[in-house]
């Protein structure tokens, strides 16, 4: 067993949102657009990453897992390097802010040493 191929999203034609359940509170779908919008601006990469993603997850390459931590079934996928979208934790929303804020803490301390 070796690590999973590296595999180019074939088309880019068609850049479809990533299948990611959000349950927020946000009403206004315009203002969450746009937001979303500014986002996939400033991180064109991620923006990538995510569409690779949901692209891997149609295709059957990877498949949605339960929350890593806790179980639950309402996962994000969670990137630690948005250049291997395939690389990636299933975690749910709670746990994913939790994984965020710790790689911007290990993202300091490295930046630090
Ligand atoms: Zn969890």
């Amino acid at each position: 067993m070796g690590p999973p191929k590296k595999r180019k999203p074939a088309g880019q034609g068609e850049l479809r949102e990533v299948e990611i359940q959000s349950s927020n509170g946000d009403t206004s779908t315009e203002r969450k657009l746009s937001r979303q919008a500014r986002w996939r601006q400033r991180n064109p990469i991620a923006a990538w990453c995510h569409s690779a993603t949901a692209s891997a997850i149609r295709r059957g390459i990877i498949e949605r897992q339960p929350c890593e931590v806790c179980g639950d079934p309402k996962t994000d996928a969670h990137h630690p390097e948005w250049k291997t979208p395939l690389f990636c934790q299933w975690l749910c929303r709670k746990h994913h802010k939790a994984a965020e804020r710790e790689l911007k803490l290990s993202l300091k301390c490295e930046a630090v040493s």
